[in-house]
């Protein structure tokens, strides 16, 4: 793999925060807790973008560029914070719900979807919606749908309050009890344990995920599994690049916001699998120098709603402080690109737009 060259991603248009002046030198840093070993990074890949980000944010530019601005958005459209103010800067306003909206207004959905209610409220302001739900999200919902039609009783494995959940608990409130932890599973009460299905958040801890389905199993074994697996491909490939150099790393910094599910199980994961620190920033100003003492070997990966340039800047102030050495590890390949939602493909399709946008900002391996 060796060592990365300045490679291409494309230019975010707004500047980000500068990179504070350091307050010790690398020197002084070293001099305070000695670095035993060369100085290196290993970077993670895959990193960073999803296919349901991209898409996400992509519809929002589209929305913009053919709808003019304002176009409202239902909650962060993506849960992190430069992607939110840069939208905005270009005439995005996000709300939290939709009767922030006008009447007859223009509203997209964010990735991590909503429950009919929403939609159905939206639909009685007279709002003309996107709905740019991750597929894979979809998927959960449809599976609820499915399972509750049924008469299953649905264990939805997820973080109670997150939008992603309230989203999918709202196609079957009726059916569904949310399962928040190890300790819900094993206190939790159902209706009939022979009619028992569990779901789960896209974005979770997939070994947490599987201690919680074997103590519920345990306590019920005729739950049944989903038909396939809810927590999606870049939550779990982003969590084995980690667990691969998490065991040799010093310090690992993770790039993502403090909102976003699968950022935040990306520290777990990196000190269950023996980071001896772990970190999340939102941009690399927030990167405390003291972190640097006495560590050769630095981790760095972000999560599935973080823009490359963001890691760039990272690498940078990284190299400043002697770590200049990069080293990608690469656990798996991802070409998952899913088409624009459909509503803004009939007016892409009107206005004669061929072009996808931007599209793919996430992490290519560098090699
Ligand atoms: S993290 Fe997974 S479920 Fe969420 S938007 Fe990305 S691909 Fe979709």
């Amino acid at each position: 793999m060796g060592h990365m060259s300045a490679t291409s991603t494309a230019p975010v248009s707004l500047p980000l925060p500068s990179v504070p002046r350091r307050r010790r030198s690398p020197e002084e840093i070293d001099a305070a807790v000695p670095v035993t070993g060369p100085k290196r990074v290993l970077l993670a890949a895959p990193r960073g973008y999803c296919a349901g980000v991209d898409r996400a944010v992509i519809a929002v530019e589209k929305a913009l560029e053919h709808h003019g601005a304002p176009v409202y958005v239902r909650k962060q459209i993506v849960h992190n914070r430069h992607v939110v103010s840069t939208l905005e800067e270009r005439g995005a306003i996000f709300v939290d719900e939709t009767d922030e909206v006008p009447e007859g207004a223009l509203v997209v959905f964010s990735a991590h979807g909503v429950s009919p209610a929403v939609v159905q409220s939206a639909e009685d302001r007279g709002l003309r919606t996107i709905d740019a739900t991750c597929p894979l999200v979809t998927k959960v919902h449809r599976e609820a749908v499915r399972f509750a039609k049924a008469d299953n009783e649905i264990l939805l494995i997820g973080h109670e309050g997150h939008e992603e959940v309230e989203g999918t608990y709202g196609e079957a409130p009726e059916h569904t009890t949310i399962v928040n932890n190890p300790a819900e599973a094993r206190t939790v009460q159902v209706r009939d344990p022979d009619k028992l299905i569990w779901l789960s958040q896209t974005t979770l801890s997939v070994d947490e995920t599987m201690e919680i389905v074997s103590i519920l199993r345990e306590r019920f074994p005729n739950l049944q599994d989903p038909p396939s697996d809810d927590i999606c491909y870049a939550t779990s490939n982003r969590q084995a690049a980690i667990k691969k150099i998490a065991p040799q790393t010093d310090l690992v910094i993770v790039v993502g916001s403090a909102n976003s599910s699968n950022s935040v199980r990306l520290v777990e994961v990196a000190l269950e699998y023996g980071a001896k620190a772990a970190h999340r920033v939102d941009y690399a100003n927030e990167i405390d120098e003291s972190w640097f003492e006495g560590a050769a070997t630095v981790g760095v990966t972000s999560g599935a709603s973080v823009p490359e340039v963001l890691v760039r800047e990272v690498l940078v102030l990284l190299a400043e402080y002697g770590y200049g050495q990069v080293d990608e590890v690469v656990t798996a390949e991802e070409d998952i690109l899913f088409s624009l939602p459909k509503e803004l493909r009939t007016t892409l399709k009107e206005k004669g737009d061929s072009s996808r946008g931007l599209g793919g900002r996430g992490t290519r391996p560098t090699r």
